[in-house]
């Protein structure tokens, strides 16, 4: 569950003296917190209703810092807890107790953009879009853009393998990772990857480190994809007045061999949170927004643009507003961009989700949600990337009222499972950290949670790297 506002912080908890001395000696004492003051802010993510105090908080200036800071704590089987701007939403970056956090976010440069090959080598602490615009100022392109992308680190991206707005054209974060360096839990330095557009020797090791939460190595540095900027794109927003006429204009898009690289979605209560919040003219009378966007050669995006506008009429739709020029469409994107922050300002605790079914079942999935809101008596907003079939059902609610949570759990329950059984997963973009992790087993099943289970013990025998999340 991933929940927002709130929560008291658990009891304080601390490393011994000898601990933190050694950490000082070894990255230098200015890059050690201890103060308890100075750890609250670290003591949370995104997931806002955990709350666990770390032992300490140390920055990294470099590679061998981080070495120098698994090998002893591998040695006294300290925990140690890697974090990057803390945006995680299923709870991956909350400390353990007593556990050193790594905090990323001084490894912070972009260490080469080459043109020839069309990479970038960064640091796991440089963010999102000091990436996108690096590479936007060579006339290049990185496409991941996860909403959080102004503060979200390229670790904690390659870490959650992050998805955003333009996964569905584009992809998501694993498609762009061509190498990484990797600190093992020992402190041993490992490469895997390079920039070669083909290369089969051996396991795709750098696949393993994607995704693993934290929980098998520490990412120190990245070797990214970039491709083309495209030269065009064109932005529409159409609305429904029917939940089911957008689904299945969204079927008929894709059907029509148009993979447009942004097909988002919002529902009534979203659209309204959104245009209380943003104030940009958003349609209120519909059931169901669409934000579209096509990018590429001109002509293509034209054509795609006007093939889209007719199929959205061929399917009912309330109206559709095409963005004059680039800023206007930025203005529509960004609406959705602010849906998550837009609903946290209506109730006390946000819980956001990430239930992610095939395309062909969302209208079915929308349907469930709905009802199960209705059933327990809760509060929801549902948005997400439809093009992805990735949808976010938020319950505005508020954790000091037990009885409501226990309702919220109920109905997060059965979301699940539905999703499963609809042939979908428990999470298509945010994880399973903390928040997921008693719905993995039975997501995976038995021989892949073996593997994974056999896969971490031997990477990290002492278990010190982010212990209790993914699995216990
Ligand atoms: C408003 C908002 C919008 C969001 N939108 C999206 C979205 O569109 N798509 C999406 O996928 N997610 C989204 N997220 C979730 C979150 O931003 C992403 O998961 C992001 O990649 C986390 O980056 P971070 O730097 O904050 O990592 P953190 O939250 O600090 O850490 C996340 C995980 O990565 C691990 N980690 C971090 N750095 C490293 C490293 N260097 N080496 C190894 N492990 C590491 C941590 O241990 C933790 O398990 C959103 C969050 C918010 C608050």
């Amino acid at each position: 569950m991933t929940v927002a506002g709130g929560g008291g912080h658990a009891s304080e908890t601390m490393l011994a003296q000898g601990v933190i001395d050694e950490l000082q000696r070894r990255v230098g004492a200015a890059n050690v917190l201890t103060a308890e003051e100075d750890l609250i802010p670290y003591s949370y993510d995104g997931t806002a209703a955990l709350r666990q105090m770390p032992g300490c908080v140390v920055f990294p200036s470099k590679t061998q810092d981080v070495s120098e800071v698994l090998r002893f704590a591998n040695a006294s089987k300290i925990p140690v807890v890697t974090r990057g701007s803390g945006t995680g939403l299923s709870g991956g970056s909350l400390p353990s107790p007593d556990c050193i956090v790594l905090c990323m976010v001084k490894m912070r440069a972009i260490l080469e953009l080459d043109r020839a090959n069309l990479t970038m080598l960064v640091e796991p602490g440089a963010t999102t879009l000091q990436i996108a615009d690096a590479a936007a100022g060579a006339g290049l392109f990185y496409p991941p853009d996860p909403g959080s992308m102004k503060i979200s680190t390229i670790g904690g991206n390659v870490a959650e393998n992050s998805g955003g707005l333009r996964g569905l054209k584009y992809g998501i974060t694993r498609n762009y990772v061509m190498g990484l360096e990797v600190v093992l839990p020992d402190g041993e330095i490992l490469w895997t990857g390079n920039k070669c557009v083909k290369d089969v020797a051996g396991y795709s090791l750098k696949d393993l480190f994607i995704g693993s939460e934290g929980t098998l190595g520490v990412i120190t540095r990245v070797l990214l994809k970039l491709i083309p900027k495209p030269a065009a794109k064109k932005t529409m927003v159409a609305t429904f007045a029917q939940m089911d006429r957008a689904a299945a204009a969204v079927s008929a898009v894709i059907a029509a061999h148009i993979i447009p690289c942004t097909l988002e979605f919002l529902d009534r209560t979203t659209i309204h949170c959104v245009e209380d919040y943003a104030k940009i003219g958003l349609p209120l009378d519909c059931e169901a927004l669409l934000l579209m966007e096509t990018d590429g050669h001109p002509a293509a995006v034209a054509d795609e643009a006007a093939r889209m506008e007719e199929i959205c009429r061929q399917h009912g739709c309330v109206d559709v507003r095409v963005a004059r020029d680039e800023a206007e469409g930025d203005k529509l994107a960004n609406a959705r961009r602010s849906a998550f922050s837009a609903l946290a300002r209506v109730a006390p605790t946000t819980i956001l989700e990430d239930a992610t079914v095939p395309r062909s079942e969302l209208a079915a999935m929308i349907r469930f949600v709905e009802a199960t809101a209705k059933k327990h008596r809760l509060r929801v907003g549902t948005f997400g990337h439809m093009g992805d079939g990735n949808l976010h059902p938020t319950f505005l609610t508020d954790e000091r009222n037990t009885e409501e949570m226990e309702r919220v759990e109920k109905a997060l329950k059965e979301i699940f499972e539905e999703a499963i059984r609809l042939g979908g997963t428990i999470t298509g973009e945010h994880g399973v950290g903390l928040a997921k992790k008693k719905f993995l087993p039975g997501f995976l099943g038995g021989a892949s949670m073996r593997v994974t289970r056999e896969l971490r013990r031997a990477l990290d025998p002492n278990g010190i790297l982010n212990p209790g999340k993914m699995f216990d």
